[in-house]
């Protein structure tokens, strides 16, 4: 066997592993090889972004209720509606569970006129998430939810014609075609 300990190689190596070991900055110990390779401070915020990905796993995505048909979509008229229609309805029958579409936090829970019992959870990026007509709800206020928690229960509440869940989705309270999000998130309602 040769002996590797005096070689150059063996001589980076234990640099490089006592560096380590000592917590030097490997850009100290190896500054050919680092001397390319930014080392951003973890304060800055371009670090941040770029890291976030890594660090916060985005929240999956999954429709409200199974066994549904559409029949109101986002922008439709109808005399049952005094403008035009701000959400997407999933008709399916009366008491079928209620899936949160993704994570958030309850901020109410109440009963609002058209809309009957309705449940408003916001995501991280502030929208909020509209889930009515239920016929019972099972979320309270200040509650965080997982994508896919039972937050209620399909129902007829409101101003409606038959059992469904109208889903609504609002950006700084502008309501959004709830068809277009879902897909974005790789859905298909
Ligand atoms: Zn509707």
């Amino acid at each position: 066997m040769p002996d590797l300990s005096r070689s150059r190689h063996a001589l980076v190596l234990r640099g490089f592993l006592a560096a380590l070991a000592f917590g030097v900055p490997v850009a100290a110990a190896a500054p050919a090889v680092a001397a390319s390779i930014p080392i951003p401070e973890p304060d800055q915020e371009e670090y941040l972004i770029a890291r976030a990905p890594v660090l916060v796993p985005k929240p999956t995505w999954q429709l409200p209720v199974d066994d549904y048909h559409i029949t109101g979509t986002f922008g439709a008229s109808s005399s049952l509606w005094s403008s035009t229609h701000t959400g997407l309805d999933f008709a399916t029958d009366e008491g079928t569970p209620i899936h949160a579409v993704t994570d958030g936090v309850v901020v109410s829970v109440e009963y609002d006129g058209s809309y009957g019992n309705k449940t408003v959870i916001r995501m991280d990026d502030g929208t909020e998430v509209w889930y009515c007509h239920q016929s019972e709800t099972t979320v309270t206020s200040g509650q965080s939810v997982d994508s896919g928690d039972e937050i209620g229960a399909v129902g007829s509440t409101g101003n409606v014609t038959g059992p469904h869940l109208h889903l609504e989705f609002r950006t700084a309270d502008e309501p959004q075609d709830p068809d277009a999000v879902l897909r974005e998130h790789g859905l298909d309602p």
